[in-house]
């Protein structure tokens, strides 16, 4: 397939991304410090007055009057400091469709299958590296992101260099050229990508398979087993939607005996006692995204049908279907469902959300031990939630969780810091230059809409 060139968005584009994955801040030592801190962690628990020093990428110690030494000091009274969120399932590429499901005929599947085809490399990079930083912004430090729109190698490595750009620690699950199961995923380029990334890298490598509708598609269920076999062979995570058809898929799954500990599924709202029951004995994970999940009509999301399971997270799945990447209101609207189909207000644990949106989303990511609490090791994935605003006004103590759930917004992220480099200090992200990006982002949005549908 080829595409155009067009002169001004590669300059813009040109202008807004060297491609140069360098660490957008400085790597010093921080202290964070007199926040209200959640370690999320259940041994530590909450720590009400603390402070957080960051070292070397990692967290070193976790507690009230620390010394600083060299580290830059940043202040938290009066603020909440959390892991940061880990979004365990999106689609980063769609966020340049942003207000184009519903907006005249067509719904997300058929508008995002008839966009995603024009996208470039560039497209797609741009696309990634927005939505990467509205995550940032909203103090999601981590994202499983599922690429399904590797048109070509260079595809492949735009959307690697966009994750490296942004900041982000990532699981970057590498697909196919679309949505369908007609073409295999190209397990070289897969390969050749994962041996760049070391032990400790922000950014690793996954695969995003998909799965044939057809159980007796001998043909189709060997290419994918070629895709499952390479993937365990490279040690490489595996994230498979089990949407299309719920039952079918899931079954499939569990018939040929391939759910494991290196393989989440996306979904499954629909899900019986008894394959919920086959996941987690064999230790696999599941990633349930509320928002998308209502708005494409899969059903509401019932966090308390999945209470068997230990290892669940939640995800935005794509800023543009989720219309925001937004983990509070993802949590605002699973708490809300939870009470509402339970019609019990009291069956809501805003803790259960909140350890959802950190250590148990990590965990499913298989990421548990790198990221997802505040203790000494972890690496310093963390946001500072201010309470100054006026939707945080009003709150005279206690557990701050519903505080967090019911009330706070990406706006009140003050700082965020991912392996421990500074990537928003003071309410705003660093180091970027917003406008010409958003600029690039619009630039690239007009231009696949032209291509798309030419007039
Ligand atoms: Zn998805």
């Amino acid at each position: 397939m080829r595409f155009p060139t067009i002169p001004l968005a590669a300059t813009l584009l040109a202008l807004a991304m060297p491609a140069a994955a360098a660490p957008p801040s400085e790597t010093g030592a921080l202290l964070v410090r007199n926040g209200h801190v959640l370690t999320m962690d259940p041994e530590v628990g909450d720590l009400p007055r603390a402070d957080v020093l960051v070292r070397d990428g990692r967290i070193v110690a976790v507690g009230p009057d620390l010394e600083p030494g060299d580290a830059r000091v940043i202040d938290a009274e009066g603020a909440y400091v959390l892991p940061g969120f880990v979004d365990t399932h999106s689609h980063l590429y769609t966020t340049t469709m942003r207000g184009q499901f519903r907006n005249a005929d067509g719904a997300y599947f058929d508008t995002a299958e008839s966009l995603a085809p024009s996208m470039t490399p560039d497209d797609v990079r741009i696309a990634m590296h927005i939505g990467a930083l509205e995550l940032l912004d909203g103090g999601i430090t981590t994202t499983g992101d599922f690429f399904d729109n590797v048109r070509s190698p260079a595809h492949g490595e735009a959307g690697l260099q966009a994750l490296d750009a942004a900041g982000i620690r990532a699981v970057l699950y590498y697909g196919g050229p679309d949505k369908s199961t007609r073409y295999p995923i190209d397990v070289e380029h897969l390969s050749a990508l994962a041996a760049t990334r070391g032990e400790e890298a922000r950014v690793r490598m996954g695969l995003a398979w998909r799965l044939p509708r057809d159980r007796d598609d001998a043909t189709n269920w060997a290419m994918r087993m070629h895709e499952r076999d390479t993937a365990r062979a490279l040690g490489l995570p595996v994230q498979v939607h089990v949407s299309v058809e719920p039952g079918p898929i899931f079954d499939a799954l569990i018939a040929r005996d391939l759910l494991a500990p290196d393989l989440s599924l996306v979904h499954a709202t629909d899900a019986t006692p008894a394959q919920l029951q086959a996941l987690e004995a064999a230790g696999g994970a599941l990633s349930l995204t509320p928002i998308s999940e209502h708005r494409v009509g899969y059903g509401p999301t019932r966090i308390d049908h999945f209470a068997a399971l230990r290892r669940q997270g939640l995800g935005i799945d794509g800023n543009a279907l989720a219309g925001r990447g937004d983990m509070f209101a993802t949590m605002r609207l699973a708490a809300l469902t939870w009470s509402g189909e339970a019609r019990d207000e009291t069956a809501v644990d805003p803790r259960a959300l909140l350890e959802l949106a950190t250590r148990r989303g990590a965990d499913a990511l298989g990421l548990g031990a790198i990221t997802g609490t505040l203790v000494a090791g972890k690496r310093a994935d963390l946001q500072v939630i201010a309470a100054d605003s006026l939707q945080m006004a009003g709150f005279g103590g206690g557990d701050p969780a519903a505080l967090l759930v019911y009330s706070a917004s990406p706006s009140d992220v003050r700082t965020v810091i991912v392996d421990g480099v500074l990537l928003k200090t003071d309410g705003a992200l660093r180091d970027v230059d917003l406008p010409r990006l958003r600029e690039a982002a619009q630039q690239s949005a007009r231009d696949l809409l032209q291509r798309a549908s030419p007039r």
